[in-house]
This record gives C-alpha cells, structure tokens and sequence, in this order.
C-alpha cells in the first residue's frame, strides 16, 4: 500500500469530436456547411430524423431542410441526401442573408 505504480502521464484520450462536422457548400463551394439532425416522431408513429443545412458563410447564408430521413441518418446521410436534392424541388431550401451584417 502507498506505492505509487502509477506514473503520472497525460492520458491522451481519443478526442470526441463533439464539434459539428463541416461540410462542403453546394452554393458558395466553401466549407462551411453544418447539420443538425434531429429524431423526431412522425404521425405514424414512426421514429424518423430531421435535418436542418446551414451555410455559414455570410455572403451565402444557404439553409435546407430535410424531413422525413430514415432514423439511423446522421449528418453524413443527411448530407449526401442533400447534394442529390440540391437544385431540385424535392427539398427546402432558402437562403438567409443580412445574419451576420456588419
Ligand atoms: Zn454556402
């Protein structure tokens, strides 16, 4: 008892990317697009996921919405589904300008 086995060392966890991934713009080309995905429970009863596209370049300000997602989506998912929507009218999408005016 009282020895001390245990060196002190900087553990290095893996990091947990908790940070929102970014992904490329379909509008504007930069990266800056990000994705909430959110479950929630349709009128059938069925879990499903909601996502929400933001650009957050200024000078682009694309958002998207995107419904109706299969529950195992993740922002990825969600996000190669929005590439194939994007352009057509399968999908919401808008842009929100004047956010981030100086
Ligand atoms: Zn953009």
């Amino acid at each position: 008892m009282g020895r001390r086995s245990r060196k002190k060392y900087k553990v290095f966890r893996p990091v947990q990317r908790t940070l929102p991934k970014v992904f490329q713009c379909p509008a504007c080309g930069s990266m800056t697009v990000i994705i909430d995905v959110e479950t929630y429970v349709n009128e059938l009863g069925e879990e499903k996921k909601r996502a929400l596209i933001k650009c957050m370049n200024p000078k682009c300000g694309l958002r998207a919405e995107l419904a109706e997602l299969p529950s195992i989506f993740e922002a990825v998912d969600a996000y190669s589904r929005f590439l194939e929507l994007y352009g057509t009218d399968k999908m919401k999408t808008w842009f929100e300008k004047g956010e981030f005016i100086e």
